[in-house]
């Protein structure tokens, strides 16, 4: 029943991947097989008739699942455990904060001293655009809800409540892009781009409008630069703005560097056009650098490398470099001034978690800021990024490799065939999970969505474990090629 049900959902090549991976089988014996739990992202297949892979420790770049398999963790957990699976300041600063005050809440006149300075902390380190307030969640998805109720409010506190698309009008309020990844609560969903967090769930919310990818590989046209692909993506991102009235548009959103959509950098000058599109309409530019910052481009965040002058950040993930759940946003002089001296008049910004400034995660925030500080952990990722990038890319010659793309810590594979954009390998060959399943065997985690696999491991990786992450890849790109002659 077990490979019948996974040759339903991927044929072939798809059974093969889970019938031989060992470790998959053994779980049975532990009972977990059609566990309790609904776990994200999953189809009733993936939780009900295979065994989850049960990862029970973590040492910097690995992780051990029960069996004591041993993974180089090419995703960070989710491009989120920057400073690796065992930063004992980071384990100490927890354990001192719940010996003197586990909880304490932020609503009011009320706080606490780790939340008061890691706001502080944020803002001296963020200098692409001088920020003056920090508002904090739990997690990516819930900063970037904050981020539309901010923009919201902020437009009403101005007097121009119509500078939105859900006020009395139709749709659409911000721009985003196909395939990108924003978190998946209500808006922040909305804001994400992938159309299968959309489907079934009734999204996205009438208040989104979006535009063109900037994947340059995928979309340009022929003999176009990227310079004119961005040129061009940027004029249509104009004429959308003056055909819904830019009167009726408040914010645009993007991450410096696309990440779970599929790891795309910008093209060239993409963010000088675009941000110079928003800026002449006052339409507010919201960084989302929830993967990215904190190093993982090899700047301290997404928006020094590009030259991005966001009006909103977001954060998460790194922030804490995963240890314990924590978000934030971060508002520029211009956003604050209005929020705080309009606040009496329009009423107060009812906004806000129980858990907003958590003492225990904001003092394992602190203790990750000044250890990304304290070790140059940019500098650091950018003397590694070569070794890396050049490392993987040296695979592009790959018959089945269409792109491999990525700058600093962070890369993805796309494979297709005949090295096209157009061309994908039948969905049913399950080419992507098929390398995915072979990094597995040999000891690595790769995250894959459908032909594309991605990779973003902990900033502290060693030159040496950079060798065997490639090594792994190479021996997993081999065996796919292999599969996919056989299939031909
Ligand atoms: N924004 C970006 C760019 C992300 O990559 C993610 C998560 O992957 C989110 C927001 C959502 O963060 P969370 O899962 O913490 O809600």
């Amino acid at each position: 029943r077990y490979v019948a049900s996974v040759k339903c959902m991927h044929g072939n090549i798809t059974s093969r991947i889970f019938t031989t991976d060992a470790s998959s089988k053994k779980q049975n014996s532990v009972g977990y097989k059609g566990h309790s739990m609904l776990a994200p992202f999953t189809a009733g297949w993936q939780s009900a008739d295979l065994d989850p892979l049960i990862i029970a420790k973590s040492e910097g770049s690995y992780v051990y699942d029960i069996h004591g398999k041993k993974y180089l963790d090419s995703l960070a957990g989710l491009w989120c455990t920057a400073l690796g699976g065992n930063e004992p300041r980071l384990v100490s600063a927890a354990v001192s904060q719940l010996n003197t005050l586990p909880f304490y809440h932020s609503f009011w006149n009320f706080t606490t001293k780790p939340s008061l300075d890691l706001a502080k902390e944020l803002l001296d380190m963020f200098t692409a655009n001088k920020m003056t307030k920090a508002f904090f969640t739990n997690s990516g998805s819930e900063a970037n809800d904050t981020q539309v109720k901010l923009v919201w409010y902020y437009n009403n506190a101005l007097g121009r409540p119509e500078k939105k698309k859900n006020y009395r009008k139709k749709h659409i309020y911000f721009q985003v892009i196909f395939h990108r990844y924003h978190g998946s609560t209500l808006v922040s969903a909305s804001l994400s781009g992938i159309p299968g967090m959309h489907q079934k769930f009734d999204l996205p919310a009438p208040f989104m409008l979006y535009t063109d990818c900037p994947h340059y590989w995928r979309y340009h046209l022929p003999g176009e630069s990227e310079e004119e692909f961005s040129t061009r993506l940027a004029k249509n991102l104009e004429d959308l703005i003056i055909k819904e009235g830019p009167e009726t548009i408040g914010a645009f959103i993007a991450e410096p560097l696309m990440g779970a959509g599929g790891v795309i950098p910008p093209p060239a000058t993409y963010f000088e056009k675009v941000q110079a599109v928003v800026k002449k309409y006052d339409i507010l530019f919201i960084a989302d650098e929830v993967i990215c910052a904190f190093g993982r481009l090899g700047t301290m965040f997404g928006c020094d490398k590009y030259n991005i002058k966001p009006d909103l950040v977001s954060f998460a993930k790194a922030l804490s470099s995963a240890y314990v759940p924590i978000g934030a946003v971060l508002m520029s002089q211009e956003v604050s001034d209005v929020i705080y001296s309009q606040s009496n008049k329009i009423g107060i910004f009812a906004h806000g978690f129980t858990y907003s400034g958590h003492p225990v995660s904001c003092a394992v925030a602190i203790e990750a800021l000044k250890i990304y500080k304290e070790r140059n952990i940019p500098e650091h990722v950018d003397r590694v990024a070569s070794r890396f990038q050049d490392g993987l890319k040296a695979f592009s010659s790959s018959p089945i490799v269409g792109e491999i793309r990525g700058t600093g810590l962070i890369l993805a594979t796309e494979f297709t065939e005949n090295k096209s954009p157009n061309e994908p390998f039948p969905p049913e060959w399950g080419v992507g999970e098929y390398f995915a399943a072979e990094c597995q065997k040999h000891g690595m985690i790769v995250r894959v969505a459908g032909d594309a696999i991605m990779m973003c491991p902990p900033l502290i990786i060693s030159p040496e474990e950079i060798d065997e992450l490639i090594s792994i890849y190479g021996k997993a790109l081999k065996a796919t090629e292999e599969r996919v002659d056989e299939l031909k």
